[in-house]
């Protein structure tokens, strides 16, 4: 936490633009304490505890959650994970009610994509996003990126058909939002509520995925991968991440990329993952881990997984119902 944010929070203000920042699903269940009645019950006891003493003592109504975008623009260079090629970001802020936008400039007139559940045309080896013939791949990293740290309003210009890989995590993705600065704009953040539960099923017997929505006041995610490798067995493969806990950053933006040199052989015989490497992927053989550094975390594999997951959160983050009265897991998913 910087110095300024520490002060700005004793003097009961809301951090702005800062790493500090909650988490705004933090923010809105604050919000929700502030006004429900049973607000000092221990059920609703959380990792908030000293912000709730504090709202306590003085039980104004928190201002309505605002959208948020970049305060000033930013610029990353680097390569595509499968293409291989050069590629020029700039992340620019935008307007509320904008959205999440790329927009190809290398073409002779720029083209934009809009973020959103329709745009979204191939998830086989990355997310790749389209408008007619126009496509940007691999956006997933970035995406999980905002959801994490609550961006609304983005333009993304991107030079080529995919966004560099960087270190193979969201990491970088954080760490360039955070130094642009991220802003409260002057409209309410928008929010689809699950009232029911929702389940959707692929596949069968050991090769079955599945997700599944329940209704909760706030934004967890659990989820579970299968992998049977000697590396990966060896760690954890099941996460549960609460984007309440403001921990985003530093407990899953970090996870990277993995793969097994087996099948990075037979991509790169279709001209994929050519700007894979162990600088931006953790890269196993058939029984081990082959980066000298070994892990970023012990369930890194895992918490790759869920960081993808993040980038749904801007589907479907909250319910009204207060906390105490769900269960804990808002999403389960499975995947072989
Ligand atoms: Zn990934």
């Amino acid at each position: 936490m910087g110095h300024g944010a520490a002060k700005s929070r004793r003097r009961g203000q809301r951090p702005r633009g800062t790493f500090a920042e909650p988490c705004p699903v933090v923010a809105d269940d604050r919000t929700h304490r502030g006004k429900l009645p049973g607000k000092t019950s221990p059920a609703y006891r959380g990792h908030h505890d000293s912000q709730m003493r504090q709202n306590a003592a003085k039980p104004k109504i928190q201002p309505m959650l605002a959208q948020r975008t970049l305060k000033s623009l930013t610029k990353a260079v680097g390569v595509g994970l499968h293409s291989g090629q050069r590629v020029e970001l700039t992340l620019r802020p935008a307007p509320p009610d904008t959205g999440i936008v790329f927009r190809r400039v290398d073409l002779p007139e720029p083209v934009e994509i809009a973020v959103n559940a329709t745009a979204v045309t191939d998830t086989r080896l990355a997310s790749t996003i389209s408008n007619g013939n126009v496509k940007v791949h691999t956006i997933e990293h970035l995406m999980s990126a905002c959801a994490g740290l609550g961006l609304d309003n983005l333009y993304v210009d991107i030079t080529a058909e995919e966004v560099p890989i960087l270190d193979g995590s969201s990491a970088s993705f954080v760490y360039l939002l955070q130094s642009a600065g991220i802003v409260m704009q002057k409209a309410p953040k928008r929010f689809i509520r699950v009232t029911q539960p929702v389940e959707v099923r692929e596949g069968e017997g050991r090769q079955v995925k599945w997700a599944r929505l329940d209704p909760f006041h706030g934004y967890k995610l659990a989820f579970e991968i299968e992998f049977d490798h000697p590396a990966v067995n060896s760690t954890g493969q099941r996460v549960e991440f609460d984007f309440g806990s403001g921990q985003y950053a530093r407990e899953i933006a970090r996870a990277r990329t993995f793969g097994f040199t087996k099948d990075v052989e037979a991509m790169r015989s279709h001209g994929l993952a050519l700007g894979g490497g162990l600088d931006n992927a953790i890269v196993m053989d058939d029984v081990k881990v082959l980066n000298a550094d070994g892990l970023r975390y012990q369930d890194e594999f895992v918490k790759h997984k869920i960081r993808g997951q993040t980038a749904a959160r801007r589907l479907q983050r909250v319910s009204q119902r207060p906390r105490h009265e769900q269960p804990a897991v808002a999403c389960l998913a499975r995947a072989s």
